[in-house]
């Protein structure tokens, strides 16, 4: 039986993931930085033996460390950097995003989550990957990290998934002798608190596309920039 790691998978598209995954037999280690505010996951490891809560603040070494000592030795087929945030302010509407109004401490923060931590909690579970078959990191990035189609405005977000996409080619190359497969993904326009009730398709479509997706990645794609859909997204 395979094993998966995600991460913020408390709510949303996190949670989505762990739920599928579960459901079709993975062991699923479903990470959250509050477990015990995180009900449905709690609610969903009581009902699936498969399934693990951990607690990862990934923006918190020491979390990180602490997980990686719980985990060691234990292989892991797929890493799911999910976590993320829009705003460094927790606003919805967020004038530290915008010009005139550009708030370098909250951008700073969005960086860290999106950018920074993704990469630090790839490099702590290394070891775990290695023993696993599949060798499987996937960043979930963001439309809105494509340099080519950029229509101004929102700062900290967009360069926080341009960064990611850099780090996951940088990590795609530095692991390319070992037979690992890195990539990222636009979950698309995803019904969560992040993307708004207005998005274009649920958690469930997203996954569903994301899964089929994973499934049929090998060491050739590492290094991609892939939509949920198959796409292939402009940098
Ligand atoms: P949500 O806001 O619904 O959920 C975000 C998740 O990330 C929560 O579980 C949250 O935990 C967790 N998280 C945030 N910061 C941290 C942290 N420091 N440590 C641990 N966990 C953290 O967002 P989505 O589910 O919509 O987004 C998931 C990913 O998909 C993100 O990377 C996002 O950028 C990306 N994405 C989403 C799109 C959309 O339309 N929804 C579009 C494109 C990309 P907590 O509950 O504790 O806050």
């Amino acid at each position: 039986m395979p094993t998966l790691l995600i991460t913020g998978a408390g709510r949303g598209i996190g949670l989505e993931f762990a739920r599928q995954y579960a459901a079709d037999g993975w062991q699923v280690i479903a990470t959250a930085r509050g477990p015990s505010r995180a009900t449905a996951l709690q609610q969903m490891a009581a009902a699936q033996p498969t399934l693990r809560l951990e607690a990862l603040e990934v923006t918190d070494p020491t979390s990180i460390q602490a997980l990686a000592q719980r985990l060691k030795g234990q292989p892991l087929d797929l890493l799911i950097n999910n976590a993320g945030i829009y705003s460094g302010t927790g606003a919805k509407q967020d004038a530290s995003q915008t010009l005139g109004t550009l708030d370098g401490d909250a951008w700073l923060r969005v960086l860290q989550t999106n950018s920074v931590a993704p990469l630090l909690v790839t490099q702590a579970l290394l070891d775990n990957l290695r023993l696993g078959a599949t060798r499987t990191i996937v960043m979930i990035s963001s439309m809105m990290g494509s340099i080519a189609r950029t229509p101004g405005g929102t700062y900290a977000y967009r360069t926080s998934k341009a960064a990611l996409n850099m780090a996951m080619r940088c990590l795609a190359m530095d692991l390319r002798n070992e037979n690992f497969t890195v990539a990222s993904f636009h979950p698309g326009w995803v019904k969560t608190d992040m993307g708004g009730s207005g998005a274009d398709i649920t958690p469930q479509q997203s996954v569903t596309g994301l899964r089929q997706q994973i499934a049929s990645l090998t060491p050739r794609d590492s290094g991609s920039f892939l939509g949920y859909d198959g796409a292939k997204w402009a940098w």
